[in-house]
């Protein structure tokens, strides 16, 4: 057993980082677990040949001051850089341009960059998945699937509701566990394609409304500056997606490359993969930045509470860490 700290977090998505950094620099003890290679959940970068792609979030926006400092900072330190400031819209065959609105702000490096500055500092323990949590007289013992037990005074829970539900089944009131059980996400499915050449075109990604197979199209490279090799990533829609959830990675990614194509014309295509998201986007939030049982010294944080998006979830974990 690891030593017994002020807060023990399962999750190491931007919420909880948010909310670990926060007590940590408040002077608390912390340790997060995930059952990740990295940290980060959602805002994931993959390595591709001599490329890296953002596979799950592509960008973010910044309209709260605590986030927009950290945002300041990377702008000023150079692993963030504004992106765009408008995306066209693909809409029955046509590309509508939309005027300029807030910046869209994107990682140089990959967005992977935002969770691994949030990391710094913190103790992180990753390819630790959680599988049970028990509570007895020392505090909270979360129990990892290589056997290992991690004990906190405080439980801070950054994972989807339905795996929240599953984990603390036995620490929640039925109330709550009730009220957790109305947020949900819905899944997507994303094609990562590095291309000999890049296409022909202006825009550095689209938003398609109503297309039956995809979402969102971005010319990744675009972030990363010249001399990037040529990348796309597509991300479903949910029609698409639920009829082809439980296909193999093998046949989604040819499904799509082919799909692409045929809404694009021909692409010089190198390589491909797919990524399953199984808990991707929020359908129906909690209604509230986080969960809080003062009693129970239990918490949870996540885009799913309150706001959605990248600074939804950092936005939970530093209002929850307000709160404890
Ligand atoms: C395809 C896609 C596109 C998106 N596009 C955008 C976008 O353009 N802009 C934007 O702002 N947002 C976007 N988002 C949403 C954004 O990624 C999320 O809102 C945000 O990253 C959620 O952070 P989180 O901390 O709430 O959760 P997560 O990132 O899901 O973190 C949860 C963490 O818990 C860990 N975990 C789960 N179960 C266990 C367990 N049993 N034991 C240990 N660890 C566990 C996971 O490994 C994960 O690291 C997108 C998401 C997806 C999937």
């Amino acid at each position: 057993m690891n030593e017994v700290t002020d807060f023990l977090v399962i999750g190491a998505g931007l919420a909880g980082l948010a909310f670990a950094r926060e007590m940590q620099a408040a002077g608390a003890s912390v340790q997060v677990l995930d059952k990740g290679r990295g940290v980060g959940g959602r805002a994931a970068t993959r390595r591709f040949g001599a490329a890296r792609i953002d596979h799950g979030a592509q960008f973010f926006t910044a309209r709260d001051a605590a986030f927009q400092a950290v945002v300041d900072g990377g702008l000023r330190d150079g692993w963030i850089c504004e992106w765009y400031r408008s995306i066209p819209e693909w809409r029955e065959g046509v590309i509508h341009s939309r005027p300029d609105g807030h910046p869209r702000y994107a990682c140089p490096e990959g967005i992977s960059a935002l969770p691994k500055f949030l990391a710094q500092g913190l103790t992180i323990t990753t390819e630790t998945e959680v599988q049970s949590i028990s509570w007895d007289d020392i505090g909270y013992v979360a129990t990892a699937k290589n056997g290992q037990h991690f004990a906190g005074t405080t439980l801070i829970l950054n994972v989807p509701p339905v795996q929240l539900r599953t984990l603390a089944e036995l620490l929640l009131t039925p109330e709550d566990s009730e009220r957790i059980a109305t947020a949900t996400l819905e899944p997507c499915w994303a094609l990562l394609a590095l291309l000999e050449t890049d296409l022909a075109v202006d825009w550095p990604a689209l938003e398609l409304t109503d297309h039956p197979v995809f979402s969102w199209i971005a010319r990744d490279h675009t972030k990363r500056g010249l001399g990037a090799p040529p990348t796309l990533v597509a991300h479903t829609a949910p029609g698409w997606t639920a009829a082809h959830l439980e296909d193999s990675t093998e046949a989604v990614a040819a499904a799509l490359s082919s799909e692409l194509a045929a809404l694009l014309g021909p692409l010089a295509i190198s390589q491909t993969q797919a990524h399953r998201w199984r808990y991707a986007k929020p359908v129906t939030a909690l209604g509230q930045p986080f969960f809080w049982d003062t009693a129970r010294q239990l918490g949870a944080c996540g885009d799913w509470c309150a706001g959605g998006r990248i600074e939804g979830a950092f936005l939970s974990g530093h209002l929850l860490a307000g709160a404890c």
